[in-house]
Formats: structure tokens, C-alpha cells, sequence
């Protein structure tokens, strides 16, 4: 039998006001139901938003590292569950199996992290000019946080926003994406196992323009903190400039790796591979530009097409496979119409382009991995984000060209070099214009301890993960004290 799962509001699991269901479905399976979620509308968040507020004075007032103690909890309980939570992860999302234990692990730790952040919340003590004057700083939290997530990393990114506005002493409303919502219930049960006191964190499933947008409407919601396509960040932005509400976006990419002549080019192939094709370019630090120095790019490029090659694809479950499918039908026809713009706009496509097809791959949104040579940095797919296994390469006349080409897009999320070169890695360094810089290794695989965030069109606001993410969720007070 299908479970269904309800919302989370003022400490209830309840079914939406509606009754309606929408269904989450296995993406390499289609026939599998994951489970039925809750239709939300504005009412139900209204409702959640409302409990939040209510819930809002007395969590605030809990000393931090009493708060902590219920995210070391709920890491505990997560923890203890992750081999199932991460079975549902690859059955809702479709990434493989060892991707989403790596994911699940890391929610573990997100908690763990901001959890012992409780017994640090300091503020400054800052020299008064004056005598016998004291002054300092405190961190006060600021009240109601919306939180609306994508499906690509359904539970830790919903973690990533959850721990630091808890930890600060903030009450929230999650709206997980649709198309992979149980990874993020499974994070509020354990909150709720671990016994966070009723309406400190709300969680309501349902359409981002019914339930997401609604968020933006409550008086008291204070902040949003919102990852996801430009598209509906940019639209929420401007509902909540207005109202002069704290807003944080974590948007697209289309990141580049450069691969300078004097890599080893074993590495680079390595680092291309992983960085454009693991959990199926899916991710928004995923490689989809690969910026090659002329002298090595004949040899590159053979043993890069030979690799990809060999790259299987299938369903997450099966140990065997590399690269699990496309999130959905809508999704995998976007990969498609890329490959066929990439083909048109006379880019030379040397591997993949196709749908996967043939016995259970019908079930599925399968594609094969896809790498287009001859791509000219104007082209469509130099400039846009695919979300998907496709890898243009780009030839660069030499180190100064490809710095050029690499900063030649709107987006600035993740950009890597693969070279020995240090004077040329520190140029790199210095230059580039992205949030996100990495040497020798692929362009994605950030760590929760330190902050993430991008430049230019990627990003919006304060940034995400590590101490930093504090300052999203708290406001300073300044004291001063004559004794
Ligand atoms: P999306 O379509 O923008 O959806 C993101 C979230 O917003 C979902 O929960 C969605 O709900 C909700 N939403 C949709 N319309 C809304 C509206 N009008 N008001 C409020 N909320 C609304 O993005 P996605 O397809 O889930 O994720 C892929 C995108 O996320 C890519 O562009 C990727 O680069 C980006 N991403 C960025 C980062 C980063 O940190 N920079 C990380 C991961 C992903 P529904 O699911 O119900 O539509």
C-alpha cells in the first residue's frame, strides 16, 4: 500500500485543508509510487506560518545550546536511519545509491554542525572610546523564515537551511520540491522524534505557485531562504523587495573546468567526468563547460570520449551503475532540446545526445551522457544552464583565452583549473569570477563547514553553509554599558 504523507503544522502531522494528494514517483521506474504528498495551498501555509509565529518567543528564548541539543538528536535519529532514507532518496530523486548515502551522511553532519554552532553563538566585544563604558554585540534571531527547496539535493539542502535558522533561535515553514518531497519529511520526522517543541519548524508540500508563493504573502515571515532556477527566484525576489524582507537565492550555473597543458590527463579526464555526468549533471555546481588549452585537447579529448563511453546508466538501485536517470519527462525533453540546439548551432556532438530506450529504460527518463566539441563561447549551450549530462569543450588559445572564456557567461557559481602551473592556479584564483573555486578537483563537492554561495546572476544575498550562514538568520544588537 502507498503511504501518504502529511504536513507537519504546530506539531501535527495533518492532511491539508483540501484532502488532495499529488503523487511522487520513481524517475528510472515510473510504474514505482514513492509516496502520495499533500496538494497545499496558501491556506495550509498560512496556517503553518501562523504556528511558526506563535511557536517563534519561546524557542527564541531557549539558551542555543539547549536548542542544539535537539539537532545532536535528530542527527542521532537520522543517522540511524540512513541506509532506508537513503534507499528513498535514490527511488524519489534517482541518483545512485552511494550518491545518496553520501547525501544523507552529510545532512547528519549539517545537524551535527550547527547543533555544537549552539554553544558559539557569540556576539563582539568591541573597545568604547569612552571610560567605563562596555560595549558589544549580540546575535538576536529575527522571527519567521520561509524556506523553499529544489529536487536535485532533497535532503541536504533542505538541512542547510533548516539547522542554521534553528540553531539561531528562528522558527521556519519548509516547502520541499515536489518532485522529490520525502527526503526533507524525512529530516522533519526526526526533528519531531528528537522533540522540537510544536510549530518551531512546519512542513507543507504542494506547488510551488500554490504553496511556495504563498510564503512570501504572510506578515510574519521575516526572511526566505530559496535554492532553485533563476526563473522563480528572481520572481520571488521581487514579490518580497517590497516588503523589505530579508531574501537569500541560490540559483544556476554554468560552471567551467579549465584544463591548462600541463595537466595530467588522466586527472582532468577524471575531474570532467565526474564533475559533468555524476548524479546526471544534476547538480547546480555540475560541470557543463570544459575549457581546453589546444596542446592537450587531441589527447584529452580521446581518453574523455573513451571514459564517458564506459559510463553505465540506470537505475540508482543496481551497484553497477554510474549515473541514474533525468528527474523527470520534463527535465529529459529539456536535456533533449539542448542536444538538438547544440547540433544546430554546428557544435560537433561526439558522444551520447540520445534517449536510453529498450526493456526497463522505457520505464525511465534515461539519457546518455553527451559531450559536444567545437562549442563557440556565444552558442546557446556555452551560455545556458542544461541541468542535465552534457558537456560542451570549449579550445582555448592559452591560459589568458581560457580565463576569458570562463568568465564569458552570466552565471558565477563553481569554476575549477586542473593544473600544476601556481602562478597560473593564483591568477586563476584571483580572477575568476565565481563564488565557488577549485583547484584539481571537480567543480563540484563543496563541505557543509565552509560557506557556499555564487557571483553574478547564481546568487543573491548572504551566503549558505558554514559559521557564515548565521548571519542570514540572525541580526546584531549593539550594547552599550556604563558601569
Ligand atoms: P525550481 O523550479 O525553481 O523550484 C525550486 C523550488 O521553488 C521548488 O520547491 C518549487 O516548487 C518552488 N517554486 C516553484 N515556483 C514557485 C513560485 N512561483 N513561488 C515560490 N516557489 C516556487 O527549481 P528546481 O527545478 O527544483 O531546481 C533546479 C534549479 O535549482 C536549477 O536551476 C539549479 O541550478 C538550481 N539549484 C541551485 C543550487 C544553488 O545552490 N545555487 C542548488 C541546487 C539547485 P515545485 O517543486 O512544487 O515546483
Amino acid at each position: 500500500m502507498t503511504e501518504t504523507f502529511k504536513n507537519y503544522v504546530a506539531g501535527q502531522w495533518v492532511d491539508c485543508k483540501s484532502k488532495k494528494t499529488f503523487e511522487n514517483r520513481n524517475p528510472a521506474y515510473t510504474d514505482e509510487l514513492v509516496g502520495k504528498f499533500q496538494a497545499s495551498e496558501a491556506a495550509d501555509v498560512h496556517a503553518a506560518c501562523d504556528a511558526a509565529e506563535r511557536a517563534w518567543p519561546l524557542w527564541a528564548a531557549l539558551p542555543a545550546p539547549r536548542r542544539g541539543e535537539v539537532l545532536f538528536k535528530a542527527a542521532e535519529l537520522l543517522e540511524q536511519r540512513l541506509p532506508r532514507v537513503a534507499e528513498e532518496m535514490t527511488r524519489e530523486e534517482g541518483k545512485t545509491l552511494p550518491e545518496s548515502k553520501g547525501e544523507v551522511k552529510r545532512s547528519v553532519s549539517i545537524l551535527r554542525y550547527y547543533a555544537a554552532e549552539g554553544a558559539r553563538m557569540s556576539g563582539q566585544q568591541i573597545p568604547s572610546e569612552r571610560e567605563s563604558v562596555m560595549a558589544y554585540t549580540l546575535r538576536k534571531p529575527l522571527g519567521v523564515f520561509g524556506l523553499v527547496t529544489p529536487w536535485n539535493f532533497p535532503s541536504a539542502i533542505p538541512a542547510w537551511k533548516l539547522a542554521p535558522a534553528l540553531i539561531a533561535g528562528d522558527t521556519v515553514v519548509l516547502k520541499p520540491a515536489s518532485q522529490a518531497p520525502l527526503s526533507a519529511w524525512r529530516i522533519v520526522e526526526a526533528l519531531h522524534e528528537a522533540g522540537i517543541p510544536a510549530g518551531v519548524v512546519n512542513l507543507v508540500t504542494g506547488s510551488g505557485t500554490g504553496a511556495g508563493n504563498a510564503l512570501a504573502d504572510h506578515p510574519a515571515v521575516r526572511g526566505i531562504s530559496f535554492t532553485g532556477s533563476n526563473e522563480v527566484g528572481n520572481k520571488l525576489y521581487d514579490k518580497v523587495s517590497a516588503r523589505r524582507l530579508r531574501i537569500q537565492l541560490e540559483m544556476g550555473g554554468k560552471n567551467p573546468t579549465i584544463v591548462l597543458a600541463d595537466a595530467d590527463v588522466d586527472t582532468a579526464v577524471e575531474i570532467l567526468v565526474n564533475g559533468a555526468f555524476f548524479s546526471t549533471g544534476q547538480k547546480c555546481t555540475s560541470c557543463s563547460r570544459a575549457i581546453v588549452e589546444k596542446a592537450i585537447y587531441p589527447k584529452l579529448m580521446e581518453k574523455l570520449i573513451a571514459r564517458t563511453r564506459k559510463l553505465r546508466v540506470g537505475n540508482g538501485l543496481d551497484p553497477n551503475v554510474d549515473v541514474g536517470p533525468a528527474i523527470s519527462e520534463h527535465q529529459l525533453q529539456t536535456d533533449l532540446k539542448y542536444v538538438d540546439i547544440g547540433k544546430k548551432e554546428g557544435a560537433e556532438l561526439l558522444c551520447g545526445g540520445k534517449r536510453i530506450t529498450g526493456g526497463l529504460f522505457d520505464k525511465g527518463f534515461f539519457i546518455e551522457p553527451t559531450i559536444f566539441a567545437g562549442v563557440k563561447p556565444e552558442m546557446r549551450i556555452a551560455q545556458e544552464e542544461v541541468f542535465g549530462p552534457v558537456l560542451s569543450v570549449l579550445q582555448a588559445d592559452g591560459f589568458q583565452d581560457a580565463m576569458r572564456l570562463a568568465n564569458k557567461a552570466k552565471f558565477g557559481l563553481a569554476a575549477s583549473i586542473v593544473s600544476k602551473d601556481l602562478s597560473r592556479v593564483h591568477e586563476f584564483i584571483n580572477t575568476i569570477e565565481a563564488g565557488l573555486i577549485v583547484v584539481n578537483l571537480p567543480t563540484a563537492g563543496v563541505e557543509y563547514q565552509l560557506p557556499f554561495g555564487g557571483t553574478k546572476s547564481s546568487s543573491f544575498g548572504m551566503r549558505e553553509q558554514g559559521h557564515t550562514a548565521l548571519d542570514f538568520y540572525t541580526e546584531t544588537r549593539t550594547v552599550y554599558v556604563r558601569y
